[in-house]
């Protein structure tokens, strides 16, 4: 066992402090991490406050982790010490279900999430990225590139592999026409993807103050979302629209604008349902509204190996582990620019 310092939840209504645990020991098949970088998700938001109904304290959140090897058990084939690492939002999944046979262990019975869900190693809940290691199975664990800044790299881990996995399984490329809804973490990304398989990229956003990041973050048009005369005008003309927002809204504004078999695939998870959507939206043209979770692990090392090649990362605010209370409240405003990272050294001040 070898102790971490962390930063946890220790209940839904108090603000995240320093935190001491164990981690497990380097198994045969494991892979140890000194963890450098972790992003912030509206997820990690979302169960310290357990908005979903099914968090367990205390939590040690962040799925968005990059860092440098430290220790390797005897049977791990893909990394040395030293080496660069990432883990995403899977630690485990069964391996023998079709899911899993198809590398798509997101969507596997038993997959196990990277923090909040039963430890199988400990008896306790498996402890997350806000935290100075960890150690994970060298199944679920990536290889990162040193050609990408390591702290922008860290948010593909979750908010990348969460918007290229729909873009790709939609097919989303040249001659298409396709919407991202909400420019924060996993919009942002999303943006960035659409733009580089080609497709004519149009931003739905709430905050007109976005519109001139936007653009320079892949946008071709920006509509404000609010602005019914602006949404008109595209009504019926969308191949696809990837939703990312994390509170519920009429879905049916987004709906509308989708051409006959067009397809929205929503991948916010808010706190409450959505109004339901009209079956006449639906029917009239043919229209999907679907639903996407993260990406397995054969796909999310694609889009890492994708973004080395095209120089893809996220665009960050570095914070020490000391600001994660006041990211939190900022992401509650929609103020994103348009990801928060912790910068994991502050946690030795911490502690
Ligand atoms: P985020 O950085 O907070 O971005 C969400 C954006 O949604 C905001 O910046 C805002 O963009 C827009 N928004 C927020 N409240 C809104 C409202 N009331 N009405 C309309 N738009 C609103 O969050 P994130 O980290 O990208 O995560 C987004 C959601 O995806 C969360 O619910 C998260 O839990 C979920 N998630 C799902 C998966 C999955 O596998 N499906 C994976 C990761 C995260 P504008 O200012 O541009 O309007
Ligand atoms: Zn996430």
């Amino acid at each position: 066992m070898t102790k971490a310092i962390s930063y946890a939840a220790h209940d839904p209504k108090s603000p995240l402090a320093p935190f001491a645990f164990e981690r497990r020991e380097v198994g045969a098949e494991d892979v140890e991490i000194e963890i450098l970088f972790c992003g912030v998700c509206h997820s990690d938001l979302h169960q310290a406050r357990d908005e979903w109904g099914n968090s367990t304290f205390p939590m040690v959140p962040g799925h968005e982790i990059v860092g440098r090897v430290t220790r390797v058990g005897s049977a791990v084939k893909k990394f040395k010490a030293g080496d660069l690492a990432g883990v995403g939002c899977l630690v485990d999944s069964c391996g023998g279900c079709p899911d899993c046979a198809d590398g798509l262990e997101q969507y596997c019975n038993h997959s196990v999430f990277t923090y909040n869900s039963p430890d199988k190693h400990t008896g306790k809940s498996t402890y997350g990225g806000y935290s100075n290691l960890i150690v994970v199975d060298e199944r679920f664990t990536l290889k990162i590139s040193d050609k990408l800044d390591l702290a922008a790299t860290a948010p593909l881990l979750c908010a990348g592999i969460t918007t290229y996995s729909p873009l790709r399984h939609w097919k989303v490329g040249k001659g298409h026409k396709v919407g991202i809804v909400g420019l924060g973490g996993l919009g942002h990304m999303g943006l960035k993807f659409a733009h580089a398989f080609g497709a004519h990229t149009v931003l739905f956003t709430t905050s007109p103050g976005k519109a001139e990041d936007a653009k320079r973050l892949g946008a071709d048009e920006v509509v404000i979302s609010k602005d019914a005369a602006q949404m008109a005008e595209h009504l019926q003309s969308f191949d696809f629209i990837l939703n990312t927002v994390a509170a519920p809204h009429d879905l049916d504004q987004f709906m509308s604008l989708l051409k006959r078999d067009g397809s929205m695939c929503l991948v916010g998870v808010p706190d409450s349902p959505h109004p339901s959507p009209s079956v006449g939206n639906l029917i009239f043209k043919r229209r999907t509204l679907a639903g996407s979770l993260i990406g397995g692990i054969q796909e999310t090392q694609e889009m890492l190996d994708f973004c080395a090649e095209h120089n893809i990362t996220s665009d960050i605010e570095l914070i020490p582990i000391q600001e994660i209370n006041e990211a939190f409240e900022r992401m509650l405003k929609s103020d994103i620019k348009y990801r928060f990272v912790i910068d994991i050294a502050s946690l030795k001040q911490a502690a």
